[in-house]
Parts: structure tokens; sequence; C-alpha cells
């Protein structure tokens, strides 16, 4: 904590430009995805949750991609055998109509311990925030997760 407080004051700001960045929405990548899909002649089904991939069992190809908590990783766990390390800091994920013309960097503290704000913008009119701390910090705060 002491050590903190004399490498990044309180209130430091680092700014990042220069760099090329490419960014949109979820929502709109999902939407190019979708039409080329569509352009592919591919049938779209939403909001089906699959429990069972047996009835894909005429299908040449099948590929299961369910996310972080994939329930088919898990099911399939001897084959894949994946390698998940849960790291201890904690975050929130936050979006913001703030504009941001370069990465920001934001150090903050108090008595409890550091917290620190990353953002970028990747539309116009839409940043990502994202704040992080360690999990002494977040107890000390009073947070829970
Ligand atoms: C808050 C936040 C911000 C992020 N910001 C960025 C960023 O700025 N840039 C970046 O590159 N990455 C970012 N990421 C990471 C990125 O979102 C993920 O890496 C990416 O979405 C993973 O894609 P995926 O297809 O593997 O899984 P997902 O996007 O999670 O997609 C899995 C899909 O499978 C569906 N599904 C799950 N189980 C079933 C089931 N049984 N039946 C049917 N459907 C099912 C889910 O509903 C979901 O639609 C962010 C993540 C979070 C949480």
């Amino acid at each position: 904590m002491g050590r903190y407080r004399r490498a990044l004051p309180p209130g430091t700001v680092h700014r990042v430009g220069g760099n090329g960045f490419c960014g949109c929405s979820r929502r709109k990548l999902l939407l190019i995805l979708q039409e080329r899909a569509r352009e592919l002649g591919v049938a779209l089904l939403f909001e089906a949750d699959i429990d069972d991939e047996a009835r894909f069992a005429d299908a040449d190809l099948v590929v299961l991609a369910d996310g972080i908590n994939s329930r088919f990783r898990e099911k399939y766990i001897a084959h894949f055998q994946p390698e998940v390390d849960v790291r201890s800091n904690m975050f929130a994920w936050m979006g913001s109509t703030r504009p941001l013309d370069a990465f920001t960097f934001i150090f903050s503290g108090n008595r409890v311990g550091p917290f620190i704000a990353h953002a970028y913008q990747y539309e116009v009119g839409r940043s990502t925030w994202i704040f992080e701390t360690d999990p002494k910090t977040f107890k000390r705060a009073g947070l829970r997760a």
C-alpha cells in the first residue's frame, strides 16, 4: 500500500495515444457475422438451448462454441483437457457514452488501497471502462462479489 502510494499518487492519469485501434460494438460484429452466414445459406436458429449435441448426429461438422462456462467443454473434459487459470484480481466492466481520444489509465486510491480504471473508446459515442483492484483492497472497501 505504502509502495503503491509512492509510485503512483492517487489521481494519476496516463493517456496512451497514437496507437491504431479498430473496434466496433459486439452487436455490430454479431450482425456482420449473421449477415455473412445468411449469404452462405446458413439457417440461423436463435434462442435455442442445446443440451444434447446428438441432435446434430447427421452433420459433417459440429462446432461447439458455448462460451467461458462451456458445458460441452466440461462434458468432454477428458478429451479437451482444458487448463483454467483463475486469477485473483476483481473487475467491474462497464459501458459509457463518454468520448475518449486515447487509451486512458486512471490510478486512484484511498486508505483501503489502489483502484485502477482502464478505459477506451470502441466506436463513436461508446467507451468501455474496466475498474480493477486486488482482492484485499476489494474486501477492505466493503465490496462483495
Ligand atoms: C464485459 C466484457 C467485455 C469484453 N470486452 C472485450 C473487448 O473489448 N474486446 C475483445 O476482443 N473481447 C472482449 N471481451 C471478451 C469477448 O467477449 C470474449 O472473448 C468472446 O465473447 C468469446 O466468444 P465465444 O464465442 O467463445 O463465447 P461467447 O461470446 O460467450 O458466446 C457463447 C454463446 O453460446 C451461447 N450458449 C451457451 N451455452 C449454450 C447452449 N447450451 N445452447 C445454446 N447456446 C448456448 C451463449 O448464449 C452465447 O451466445 C469482453 C468480455 C466481457 C465479459
